[in-house]
């Protein structure tokens, strides 16, 4: 591509929208044996990462993502210690992790090491706790990584992964969640990515039932934005192992956070939890 500012648009057939960002080159490609990842350089979002066509992450809104995928779930467990991010690749969320002094280990597992090879490369910012010695970076199947995980062994698990299609698809069924399930320790928390709550409403009430018919007693829809996703409104889901009340969370250990952040604070995960008519009517069906 020429240096002369073009348009990069993905456009979003389920539901009749599209998000486009001004480019100034294509700066990288590969075709792995799981998805064809991009790289462009854009005029005013910095860099912006691309899997098999969807945007993935921009250098300059990834943090809304990455903080409430981290925090808000590692905030409401009472004491979290081993977290396991499934998926991940770009190494954003891994970094948010390691930034809470009470973990010991986290472990990123994705299936496709060229998303951080090129997340290594361009955005090397979001790889800056890779070498955390608390941290290992693996890859491979994460549904054959829950089959096979110890069970009792993990305090939070974060799916960060693709949207429910070609190989994430294993991530968003009853099978995965029994794994799940069985590999937290008792207080364990899930934490799924869980799209648009205002055009993928159905995905959410799906994921939350086959989270429920696998054994989770408690969930709670954290909405938050993410301008370079479908809709720029998205969501986490969080599934508690045994029943509690999800809207209770360290508040005010997030709120004497020894760290920076760009969105997650004490009262924005509190606003997060006040959940806006429309979302909390779909959820009562
Ligand atoms: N923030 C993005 C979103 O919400 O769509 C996700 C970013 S992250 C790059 C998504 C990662 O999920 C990719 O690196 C992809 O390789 C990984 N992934 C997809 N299916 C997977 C699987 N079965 N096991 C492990 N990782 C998987």
């Amino acid at each position: 591509m020429n240096s002369s500012p073009t348009w990069l648009h993905e456009t979003f057939e389920h539901t009749g929208s599209a998000f486009g960002l001004r480019v100034r080159a294509k700066l990288d490609e590969v075709q792995s044996p799981f998805q064809k990842i991009e790289i462009y350089d854009s005029t005013d979002w910095g860099k912006v990462m691309l899997i098999d066509g969807a945007m993935m992450v921009t250098t300059r809104d990834n943090f809304f993502y990455h903080e409430m995928m981290s925090h808000a779930p590692l905030f409401t467990h009472a004491n979290p210690e081993h977290v396991v991010i499934i998926g991940g690749g770009d190494c954003g969320t891994l970094r948010e992790v390691l930034k809470h002094p009470g973990v010991k280990t986290a472990v990123q597992c994705d299936i496709d090491e060229q998303v951080t090879v090129m997340a290594r490369k361009h955005f090397p910012e979001l790889c800056e706790s890779n070498d955390d010695p608390r941290a290992t970076v693996m890859f491979d199947d994460g549904i054959a990584y829950m089959k096979n995980a110890q069970p009792s062994s993990i305090d939070v698990v974060i799916v960060d992964s693709t949207d429910p299609v070609g190989p994430a698809e294993g991530l968003f069924n009853r099978a995965f969640y029994e794994d799940c399930l069985r590999a937290l320790k008792p207080g364990g928390l899930l934490v799924q990515q869980s799209e648009s709550p205002l055009a993928l409403m159905h995905l959410i009430l799906d994921m939350r039932a086959a989270m429920r018919d696998a054994g989770f007693q408690s969930f709670r829809l954290l909405p938050f934005p993410q301008p370079c996703y479908p809709t720029g409104y998205w969501s986490c889901l969080i599934a508690a192992k045994e029943a509690r009340d999800l809207t209770r969370f360290r508040e005010a250990d997030a709120a004497a956070k020894p760290f920076a952040t760009e969105y997650y604070t004490a009262a924005v995960h509190r606003g997060a939890l006040a959940l806006p008519p429309f979302v909390e009517r779909a959820l009562a069906e």
